[in-house]
């Protein structure tokens, strides 16, 4: 068993992206500019949007954290998205998920305007992606795709399993490794909660995508030997041994499951580092206009 180190390789892109930016300064020009709107309290949000603030700053990035009250209307929340779509100095904004739920998230995500998505969930990036069209790509795939690229796994001709449908996960990679062209050009399998004998399609796996926030969900006896195994859950359980009393811990049992795999990542330190550069990669091509050109 190896692991896939998504720490590692975050940072050895955010080395490359600092350079990028150094180029930029020698020549003269604006800093990518990366806007993060955070609405209410919820830990695990803020926790997500201090490490993207964090992350900007340590390759150079301008980045403003715009924080409302979670009692802000939706009118006003909407205000804002206006604004940053309109202001020439940010280059991509994120308003971030879960929002409270007096507001509509489905007007809020469509108000984004594509070009400063950066996040890739707007319906014009999500189609655009499905075409293989240049897009933004949403943040969490483009991740599990860095993963695969720099580590060189084989995806052409593979059975994938994808635990998950959601809109920001489950589909997305679905559709983008299923795709032609690496890393793609796989046969992919999507799993969600109406599927019957889910470890009948696990166990067939060259690469198994586990996405659906469910605590250590895939067990020893999911999992083919030899497969790929890439976690992509964030769960949050009780652990009175921690300063914090919570352990984050991942969709598939890491103890039972990583003995059988061939590679693995792990949680933390797996997919969600790159998650986070995704989003700063994505914010670099828009300071380009490499996505939609230069407005
Ligand atoms: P959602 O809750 O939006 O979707 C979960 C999906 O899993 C649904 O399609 C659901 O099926 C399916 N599912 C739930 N329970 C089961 C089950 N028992 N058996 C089979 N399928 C099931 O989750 P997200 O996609 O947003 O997130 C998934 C996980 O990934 C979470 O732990 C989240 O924290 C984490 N995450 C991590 C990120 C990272 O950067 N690493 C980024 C985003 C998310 P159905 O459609 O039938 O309801």
């Amino acid at each position: 068993m190896a692991i896939l180190d998504g720490k590692q390789l975050a940072q050895t892109i955010k080395a490359e992206l600092r350079i990028e930016v150094d180029k930029i300064k020698e020549q003269g020009g604006k800093l990518p500019h990366l806007v993060a709107v955070l609405v209410g309290d919820n830990p695990a949000s803020q926790a997500y949007v201090r490490n993207k603030v964090r992350s900007c700053e340590e390759v150079g990035f301008q980045s403003t954290l715009i924080h409302r009250p979670a009692d802000i209307s939706e009118k006003e929340l909407l205000e804002i998205v206006e604004q940053l779509n309109r202001d020439t100095s940010v280059d991509g904004f994120i308003v971030q998920l879960p929002l409270p739920k007096h507001i509509d998230e489905h007007q809020v995500t469509l108000a984004i305007e594509p070009k400063k998505d950066v996040d890739g969930f707007h319906p014009v990036n999500f189609g655009r992606m499905a075409q293989g069209l240049p897009c933004y790509l949403p943040a969490t795939p483009m991740g599990i795709l860095e993963i695969l690229r720099r580590y060189e796994i084989p995806t052409a001709g593979k059975e994938v399993v994808v635990l998950g449908r959601s809109n920001i996960v489950g589909t997305p990679i679905s559709i983008l490794l299923s795709r032609k062209g690496y890393p793609g050009d796989a046969t992919v399998t999507v799993c969600h909660s109406r599927t019957d004998d889910l470890a009948a399609h696990t166990r067939q796996a060259d690469i198994l995508i586990a996405a659906i926030g469910v605590p250590e969900f895939v067990k020893g006896d999911m999992v083919k030997k030899g497969a790929v195994v890439i976690d992509v859950g964030i769960n949050r359980v009780e652990d009175s041994t921690s300063k914090s009393g919570y352990k984050l811990v991942g969709d598939v049992d890491y103890a039972a499951v990583a003995p059988l795999a061939s590679w693995i990542t792990p949680v933390p330190g797996g997919v969600g580092q790159l998650t986070v550069v995704a989003l700063l990669i994505n914010t670099l091509k828009s300071a380009r206009g490499e996505v939609y050109g230069l407005s």
